[in-house]
């Protein structure tokens, strides 16, 4: 399915640099900070505590070198996150996922140059039952059934 939360229009889109916390890693996306962001409940995301935008792969501009990056991929879904080596922080990801599109970016918004979390809207998705299907919700999916 297609949520028409998570795919604003392009007239709404700006572009924003981000990077991680020691500046190693820098990068611009093309995205919609009026439109929510998402968080999961999935073991990967509970633990990371970040929010994701989903955006289109060409709507992100990696501007540092790749030697930056470290990857972590979790099962064989073909999803990463990529993080930098020297901080740890993750900037962003990528995956497929037919909800969102196809192949994806998640923009870990904290990373964005300037940001204030209370000013962003939130969209729940039940990745630890991947249950993605479902789509997002408003409120927070519970990690035990
Ligand atoms: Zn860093």
């Amino acid at each position: 399915m297609t949520d028409t939360r998570t795919n604003p229009t392009a007239t709404s889109l700006k572009r924003h640099p981000g990077g991680c916390q020691c500046g190693a890693v820098r990068f611009e996306v093309e995205l919609d900070l009026s439109a929510p962001v998402n968080r999961c409940n999935c073991s990967v995301c509970t633990r990371r505590g970040i929010s994701a935008a989903y955006v289109k792969p060409d709507a992100l501009r990696i501007l540092s070198s790749p030697d930056t990056l470290s990857e972590f991929r979790s099962g064989n879904s073909g999803s990463y996150s990529a993080f930098c080596k020297r901080c740890g922080c993750e900037c962003f990801g990528a995956g497929f996922l037919e909800a969102l599109g196809g192949d994806f970016r998640s923009i870990n918004v904290n990373c964005i140059d300037g940001i204030d979390p209370a000013t962003l809207t939130y969209l729940y998705w039940d990745g630890r039952h991947d249950n993605w299907a479902v789509g997002p919700r408003d409120t927070p999916w519970p990690v035990h059934p």
